[in-house]
Order: structure tokens, then C-alpha cells, then sequence
């Protein structure tokens, strides 16, 4: 049997070809009102074809087995969250990437750039840069579902975060610390050291000083906030610039950059950290809504499309309810 295209009736006896077919750059003719959605690719491409049923007819199967006297959207509030997630992952045959993976990945070219010793921009994060930060890491979309790997749960008040191997559950305050120090880890600390290095260094790449300063400061002031030690701790001045700056004290800038950044804590108002922290938590509060519409979105997609998928759910009702 070979695969046919729902869209435009294309055939082939290949599944290759019809991957290709699906990836064209111009989408092929709409022949039967039909948008190819990534559920219905992956429909044909393992089943050969897709018909499409009315949602009715669809719905009303469900009741039918289940008795279950309601809606898709019903059908599907049997599922939380996760179990949606896990089910949807699988199905698309992607693996739900820990959240320390998807640091490593997004931050991955960055880190790239900014350790480039050709690299000639000044690369600073301002405020704004810094919340864009959180806000860029906690999104998803509709393709990238497997990246759902924070989430806020209004109901218990608590951050999620998938491990790799399950998800951890933190309450506001210290979820956001863990975020936090994560991301520094995974990133902010380079970051540190590539201003440090700039600022410092014989010869810098950036040679702004002054906006290398304001960067350092910000930065300091963000990581006050949380109480963070300094990446700097621990790195003698030939780890950072590759030589010694004095005499006598391998760890100089170490001891001049944790008095700067004494002093900004000591200036810092309670009132602020608590604005800042904030604004974190309510990016991630937003995301998480964002985040679970889509997946409601591509789950619900799945129902409708996927008898495989209908069949599985709903016998995972059955077993559950048993
Ligand atoms: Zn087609």
C-alpha cells in the first residue's frame, strides 16, 4: 500500500519520498481542504494515509466506549498535565529533553560566541536582556513540546521542573532560586568571566570599558537578588586572563570584584529584589499558561486525528479507572 497525501492525493510507494513531500518549501495544492498539520504527517507517515473523520463521528466513539457523556475537551481533562506531556512526547516519538539538557542546548551557541576569540562585539545584557533571558528559556511552541520542561503549577503554587528522570516540585521561592542558579551555572558564570577578561585583560576584544563596567554592574546587581556567590570564586587571575596581575596574589581580581559585589548587596532594597523576582516568576506563571494551550492544543489534535492515539487514551482511562 503506498502513502498518499491527504492534502493534494500524492502517492508513493517510498516513505522517504512522502517526508520529503512534507517538507517541500512550497506547500503542495489543497485538493481536499486539508491543512497538514504535524499530527496528520505523522499519521501518514506511519499509517500510509489519513482519513479524516468528522469530529462528531469522533467524539461520539469516545462515548460510545467509555460512557464517558461528554466532549473532546472533557475527554481530555482526564489527563493532567504531565501525563498529557508524556503521552504526546511519545507518541511524536520525541523524548522529553531535562531541563539541565535544554540549558546546555540553548545556551550552547552563545557561550560559543562569547568565548570566540574573534568574536568583536560587546556582548551585554542589560535588564531587560536578562528577564528576555527567562522568557526566551520557559517558552515553547507547538513544535518543541518535548522542551516542556518547567512549569508553574497555580493549583499548588509550585515550580516543576523535569530532571531527565522525573520532575522535582519547589515551592515558589526556592524554584526560582533553582532556575536561577542553573541558568547561571549554565551560563551567567561564562558570561562573567567574559566581562571580567574584557575588563581586565591586556588586550581585551571589547575595548568599552565603561560599558563593560555597566554590564559587570548590572549583572552583579541581578545576581544579588538571589545571593549568589561569584563565578569568580574560586579562579586565580591566570585562570582567568592567562597570566598573573600582581606580585604576590594569584587571586587579585578575585578579591577586588567580591568587594564590589559586597557593596552592591549592602546597597541593594528589599523592596526591588522582591520587584525583580517578581517579574521572573510572573514570566514563567505566563509561559506555563502559554505552554500547556499549546499542548492542550497538539493533544486534543492527536484525539481528533489519530485513532491510534484515541484507542490508547482511551483504554488508559479504562485501566486507570478499573
Ligand atoms: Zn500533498
Amino acid at each position: 500500500m503506498a502513502f498518499v497525501c491527504p492534502r493534494c492525493n500524492y502517492q508513493s510507494k517510498y516513505k522517504t519520498d512522502m517526508k520529503r513531500h512534507f517538507e517541500r518549501k512550497f506547500i503542495c495544492t489543497n485538493e481536499n481542504g486539508i491543512e497538514l498539520t504535524e499530527e496528520i504527517r505523522s499519521v501518514v507517515l506511519r499509517d500510509r494515509k489519513y482519513n479524516p473523520i468528522k469530529a462528531t463521528q469522533a467524539a461520539q466513539s469516545i462515548i460510545n466506549y467509555n460512557n464517558f457523556n461528554n466532549t473532546y475537551n472533557q475527554f481530555a481533562n482526564n489527563f493532567d498535565t504531565h501525563s498529557k506531556l508524556s503521552y504526546v512526547c511519545e507518541h511524536k516519538d520525541k523524548a522529553l529533553v531535562g531541563f539541565e539538557d535544554g540549558l546546555e542546548t540553548f545556551f550552547g551557541p552563545r557561550i560559543k560566541r562569547i568565548e570566540d576569540p574573534t568574536y568583536r562585539c560587546l556582548y551585554g545584557l542589560g535588564e531587560p536582556d536578562l528577564l528576555n533571558l527567562f522568557n526566551n528559556l520557559t517558552r515553547i511552541d507547538k513544535d518543541t513540546l518535548n522542551t516542556l520542561n518547567i512549569i508553574f503549577d497555580k493549583k499548588t503554587n509550585r515550580f516543576q521542573i523535569y530532571s531527565g528522570t522525573k520532575w522535582e516540585s519547589y515551592l515558589e521561592e526556592s524554584g526560582l532560586q533553582e532556575l536561577v542558579r542553573l541558568v547561571k551555572s549554565y551560563f551567567l558564570d561564562t558570561y562573567e568571566i567574559y566581562l571580567l577578561k574584557n575588563l581586565n585583560g591586556d588586550y581585551p576584544i571589547v575595548k568599552d570599558r565603561r560599558s563593560l563596567k555597566t554590564h559587570l554592574d548590572i549583572y552583579y546587581q541581578f545576581l544579588a537578588l538571589f545571593d549568589l556567590p561569584l563565578g569568580i570564586i574560586g579562579l586565580s587571575d591566570r585562570e582567568i586572563l592567562g597570566h598573573r596581575l600582581v606580585e604576590n596574589d594569584e587571586y587579585h581580581l578575585e578579591k577586588i570584584y567580591s568587594k564590589v559585589y559586597d557593596k552592591i548587596k549592602s546597597d541593594l532594597k528589599e523592596s526591588d529584589k522582591t520587584k525583580f523576582k517578581r517579574k521572573i516568576i510572573n514570566i514563567v506563571k505566563e509561559n506555563t499558561i502559554h505552554n500547556v494551550n499549546e499542548l492542550n492544543k497538539v493533544f486534543l489534535d492527536f484525539l481528533r486525528v489519530d485513532e491510534n492515539f484515541r484507542t490508547l487514551m482511551r483504554d488508559t482511562i479504562k485501566t486507570e479507572s478499573a
